[in-house]
Parts: C-alpha cells; sequence; structure tokens
C-alpha cells in the first residue's frame, strides 16, 4: 500500500483562513502575550512561527522577555500583572523554561481564562471531565490531522507513545473522548513495538528519533509524528523513522510540515474562541 502523506501546513493553512474571516467579525481582534524567557534558538524560532501566523490572520502579539536568571517568583508576579491586564486576551509561556524555574507553578500562575495553550490544571481538569475547555494546541492539532482520515474514531485502538503534561496525557484523554480505546506508552514500558502495532492510530511524542519503526506499524495505521530533534548533519528529524514505515502505514505526518503548523492553527484558534468565550 502507498503510504499517505498528512500534510499538516497544508491544513493548518485551510484553517488559518477561516479563522482570519472570522476575527474580522470578533469584538476586538484578539491579543495574545508570548513570555519568553532566556535565550533558546528554538524557542526563538516557534516564536517568529507564531507571531507570523498571528499576524497574517489578525491577532495582535505582544513578546514579553524576561532575563535567563529571572527566577520562579519573578516569572509569577509578571504573569499576574498579564492576568490582570483587560488588554490582554491570552497568555501563552514559551516551553521549555530554563532548569532553575518551576515549570508547573509557572503554567499554575496563568488565568485560566487566558491560557491560550490549554495548559493549567483547570483546563486540564475540563478535558478530562467533559467540560468545554481551551484545549492544550499540539494535542488537539494531531486530533485535528487523525480527523482528515477519518471524522468518527469510536473503536479503534489508539496508542500514545510518550506522556508528558503539554502532549502525551492530553492527546490520550482527547483521543478516550473520541471513543478510541487508549494505551499510553513511556519510556518505562515494556515491548513497545508489539504494543504500537495493535494501534489503528498511533501518536508518538518523545523527541527520541528514528524510535518507531516498521514493526511498529500495524498495516494501514494513521501515525502522527509530535517529535522534533535534530540530525547530526542539524536537519529536523522526528521519532518515526519515515523510510521504514513508507508501504506500511496508511498515513504519516511529515517532520517538517505536519503537527508544527498544526499546533501553530490550534493556538490561533484559541485565541479566537477565548474572545467569542466559546470554551
Ligand atoms: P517530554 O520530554 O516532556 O516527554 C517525552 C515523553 O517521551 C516522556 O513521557 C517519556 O517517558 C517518553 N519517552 C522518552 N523516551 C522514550 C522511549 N525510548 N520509549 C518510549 N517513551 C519514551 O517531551 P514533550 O512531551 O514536551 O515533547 C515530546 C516531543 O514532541 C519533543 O520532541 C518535542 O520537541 C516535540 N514537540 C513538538 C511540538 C510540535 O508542535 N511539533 C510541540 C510540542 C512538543 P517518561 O515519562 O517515562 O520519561
Amino acid at each position: 500500500m502507498d503510504t499517505i502523506r498528512l500534510d499538516g501546513r497544508l491544513l493548518a493553512n485551510q484553517i488559518q483562513a477561516r479563522l482570519k474571516e472570522e476575527i474580522r467579525y470578533l469584538s476586538h481582534p484578539p491579543h495574545l502575550a508570548v513570555v519568553y524567557i532566556g535565550d533558546n534558538p528554538a524557542s526563538t524560532l516557534y516564536i517568529t512561527m507564531k507571531t507570523k501566523a498571528a499576524e497574517s490572520v489578525g491577532i495582535r502579539t505582544t513578546i514579553q522577555k524576561l532575563p535567563e536568571h529571572a527566577s520562579t517568583e519573578e516569572i509569577v508576579r509578571f504573569i499576574q500583572i498579564l492576568n490582570a491586564d483587560p488588554s490582554i486576551d491570552g497568555i501563552l509561556v514559551q516551553l521549555p523554561l530554563p532548569k532553575h524555574i518551576d515549570t508547573n507553578a509557572v503554567i499554575e500562575s496563568i488565568l485560566p481564562s487566558k491560557d491560550a495553550d490549554g495548559l493549567t490544571s483547570k483546563n486540564q481538569g475540563g478535558l478530562m471531565t467533559g467540560h468545554p475547555t481551551i484545549l492544550p494546541c499540539t494535542p488537539l492539532g494531531c486530533l485535528r490531522l487523525i480527523q482528515q482520515v477519518r471524522t468518527d474514531l469510536t473503536g479503534l485502538n489508539a496508542v500514545v507513545v510518550g506522556r508528558s503534561r503539554l502532549v502525551g496525557r492530553p492527546m490520550a484523554q482527547l483521543l478516550l473522548n473520541e471513543n478510541c480505546t487508549v494505551a499510553q506508552a513511556h519510556s518505562k514500558t515494556q515491548n513497545l513495538a508489539e504494543i504500537c502495532s495493535r494501534a489503528d492510530i498511533l501518536v508518538s511524542a518523545t523527541g527520541v528519533q528514528g524510535l518507531i519503526k516498521r514493526p511498529f506499524i500495524k498495516e494501514g495505521a494513521i501515525v502522527i509524528d509530535v517529535g522534533i530533534s535534530k540530525t547530526e548533519d542539524g536537519r529536523i528529524a522526528g521519532d518515526v523513522d519515515a523510510s521504514s514505515v513508507m508501504g506500511q502505514a496508511g498515513w504519516l505526518t511529515p517532520v517538517p510540515g505536519g503537527v508544527g503548523p498544526m499546533t501553530v492553527a490550534m493556538l490561533m484558534a484559541n485565541m479566537v474562541n477565548i474572545v467569542k468565550h466559546e470554551f
């Protein structure tokens, strides 16, 4: 069988074109504050991608930069100011934070109604309990890609590799909410290949380059590669060894050009929903 490329860039462009139209009719253009601590080249790149996309759809962005040595308390105090600022609709803290920072404390300091990335306990709890909530951008982007292939996921076996707060856990919950039978794998999982090979939908979010190879793939599976890592020669690569799974997977997201653009598009969608109070 031929493996079909699930093009995240194409879908993200379509979504952003719809959002641009919608934003024209909002009470005001959404305003996103991006909190950026330190000077991580990958974070700089991601922030540039997000602000460019925001500008192109009519979302205002302000980058709030704090030095690498800022303490957890200083960042929290800064976020509290943004929480209280009525001109700001959404707040995004660019992750990862420097090692000395308590990331959970920083995330929890964001007002849940301004939590553009859907990462606070209140929003993640809403996802678990089925309440309308702001959903995390990367897993939501993955779900939208999967739904390009099949709208009804009821009864499908899904395996999520990775269990982070940012990607793995909310991804598994989203698939469970879509009536999939979900297994969650992680670094301590035994027989990973065998578990993955039962998946109709396989989402890998580990950052371990080439972890997912042909024996991990059920014939015709939908394979979503969230991972981002750098090869020795400086190229961006995913968790999936793409050449080895070709002809076995039914669908595969490329890296780059798969989940990344969809993460950005879902951030834009969250900002529109925040202004519309639709969550
Ligand atoms: P984390 O490092 O927080 O989590 C990685 C997860 O992978 C952990 O749960 C870990 O298990 C698991 N893991 C690590 N090694 C293995 C292994 N050998 N076998 C099975 N599981 C393993 O990363 P994130 O969740 O934040 O991100 C995951 C990847 O996705 C990264 O490459 C990141 O860059 C990328 N990413 C991409 C985005 C995009 O827009 N495309 C957005 C966000 C992230 P354990 O819990 O046991 O340690």
